[in-house]
């Protein structure tokens, strides 16, 4: 969930527990999810093998102060069916890239050349604590962070790098204390869908597609992919702006799934394959491959919900 309204903590973790706990009937083993803390730069953990009751139990019994509130945090939650490293605490999501959470992700689905990866940045000194697949994407991601010079990259072209280097199926929801209140998610095989809640009546004021940008066409930081393979992207951006032009307060919900979001809004945009949506500051921007023709479909249908 990303919001641009004022919540408390308790809130915020009822949100996530009861959207778990509405995907319960597709089977899991473990539950998790991280929200803000409260210095910046801080992740609270939660997780819990088992049901998402027992998750329920540890917060309430945890000494997480449920009252300091938001106007805009990003917090993630998953439900996990293991499939690789057994069900357990530690390879629970959100899975992290490192103790300070500079990288946290939440992951339906096999990344199959996580070995592969985890054998690169193993041998360039990155630290596992996971047994998963997922644990390689967090790990990468913060790989290509730590490799650019001046950190001026945006969460985006972040994501997209990473992505050029994995195989396998996906729905990822990444989460920075390098980006705060900003959240990246991206599909490849499983299913992903945005929901968007606002109390005010929406104009539709598509902004048409931006030109590639020619970070879209280099694979120069691949560790695996060769270059033949880049994909180019383009832009698609809604400004989501009130009627009265006016900012509103907004919330996002990221899901796999209708049933976790449909109590908050109806107002549902499903992704595509190797679409990647950034969401920050009341706004969202999908990158999708070039020439697919539908964008202005996609757009029409969410204004019209
Ligand atoms: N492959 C990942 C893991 O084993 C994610 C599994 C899932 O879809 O929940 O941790």
């Amino acid at each position: 969930c990303n919001f641009l309204k004022e919540k408390s903590r308790e809130e915020i973790l009822e949100i996530l527990c009861n959207g778990l706990a509405r995907e319960e009937y597709r089977g899991y083993d473990s539950a998790g999810l991280g929200v803000d803390g409260d210095k910046p730069r801080e992740v609270l953990y939660f997780k819990e093998v088992g049901k998402v009751a027992g998750l329920r139990k540890k917060i309430a019994s945890s000494s997480v102060d449920g009252t300091k509130s938001f106007v805009s945090q990003v917090s993630i939650a998953h439900t996990r069916w293991a499939t690789h490293g057994p069900p357990s605490e530690t390879n629970c999501h959100p899975v992290r890239s490192d103790h300070g959470s500079d990288f946290l992700v939440v992951h339906n689905g096999i990344v199959t050349n996580s070995g592969e990866l985890r054998l690169v940045l193993q041998k360039r000194g990155y630290k596992f604590e996971t047994e998963t697949d997922t644990e390689a994407v967090a790990i990468l991601t913060k790989y290509i962070w730590d490799t650019q010079p001046d950190k001026r990259i945006t969460f985006t072209d972040l994501i997209k790098m990473v992505l050029k280097e994995l195989e396998g199926s996906f729905a990822f929801v990444f989460k920075s204390i390098h980006f705060p209140n900003e959240v990246v998610t991206a599909r490849r095989g499983s299913p992903l869908l945005i929901g968007v809640k606002t109390d005010k009546k929406l104009k539709a004021d598509f902004v048409d597609v931006e030109a590639a940008g020619p970070e879209d066409l280099e694979t120069t930081n691949s560790l695996l992919v060769p270059p033949t393979q880049a994909k180019v992207m383009r832009t698609q951006s809604r400004a989501f702006m009130s009627e009265d032009g006016l900012p509103q307060p907004i919330e996002f919900f990221i899901a796999s799934d209708a049933a976790a979001i449909v109590e908050h809004t109806k107002r549902v945009l499903y992704l595509e394959d190797d679409d990647i949506a950034h969401v920050a500051e009341g706004q969202l921007h999908i990158h999708r491959l070039r020439g697919r023709g539908d964008e202005q479909q996609t757009a029409a249908q969410l204004a019209s919900t």
